[in-house]
């Protein structure tokens, strides 16, 4: 009997608030896009199972609750992260300015073995808005990603869906090629384990 192992993946978003990384997790998991602003979601975390190159692995994105206005995140939030997801609005400058701040605030807390090559990923959101009231150029952008080691770009837009799934794909493969053994962890759902499981705890010897 096999107990299946379980690829758990940790990825965190970060980015000034506002940028919409709580409205890009919603688009991502959930498939929907609410006009309210939300500080919270009121959970530390949403899952979602993708397939990478014919496996299955589980992604635990972590949001913040809205204290990224006080850059106050705590260590739990940050520990044992697979990737790093920075974003800006590409309608605020100053959203990108902050960008370093974050990047050098998640390599403090959450001290990767190797900082210079751990995957970080850029989304410039809020392409939807009209052309005019754009700040950021892509050029801009890409200059920042060089400027890390080569980092992946995507413009998305959580509201009208442009590029999410496809920029989480991107995160999920990332995670991957980070992921060691400390992300496998034992399927419990697995019917023949539980089976076993159940067993266990009714032995009286
Ligand atoms: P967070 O503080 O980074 O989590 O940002 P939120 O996800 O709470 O979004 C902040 C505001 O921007 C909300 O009013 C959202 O509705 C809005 N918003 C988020 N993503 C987009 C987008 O892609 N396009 C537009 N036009 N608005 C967005
Ligand atoms: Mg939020």
């Amino acid at each position: 009997m096999a107990i299946r192992k379980k690829l758990l993946l940790k990825v965190i978003i970060l980015g000034e608030s506002g940028v919409g990384k709580t409205s890009l997790m919603n688009q991502f998991v959930n498939r929907k896009f609410s006009k309210d602003y939300k500080a919270t979601i009121g959970a530390d975390f949403l899952t979602k199972e993708v397939v990478v190159d014919d496996k299955i692995v589980t992604l635990q994105i972590w949001d913040t609750a809205g204290q990224e206005r006080f850059q106050s995140l705590g260590v739990a939030f940050y520990r044992g992260a697979d990737c790093c997801v920075l974003v800006y609005d590409v309608n605020n400058s100053k959203s990108y300015e902050s960008l370093d701040s974050w990047r050098d605030e998640f390599l403090i807390q959450a001290s990767p073995n190797n900082p210079e090559t751990f995957p970080f990923i850029l989304i410039g959101n809020k392409v939807d808005v009209e052309e005019q009231k754009r700040m950021v150029s892509k050029a801009k952008a890409l200059a920042f990603c060089q400027a890390k080691g080569d980092i992946p770009y995507y413009e998305t837009s959580a509201k009208d869906a442009i590029n999410v799934q496809e920029a989480f794909e991107a995160v999920a493969r990332l995670a991957l090629a980070n992921a060691d053994e400390d992300d496998v962890t034992n399927d419990f759902t697995d019917p023949v384990h539980l089976e076993l499981e159940t067993q266990k705890a009714s032995c009286s010897c």
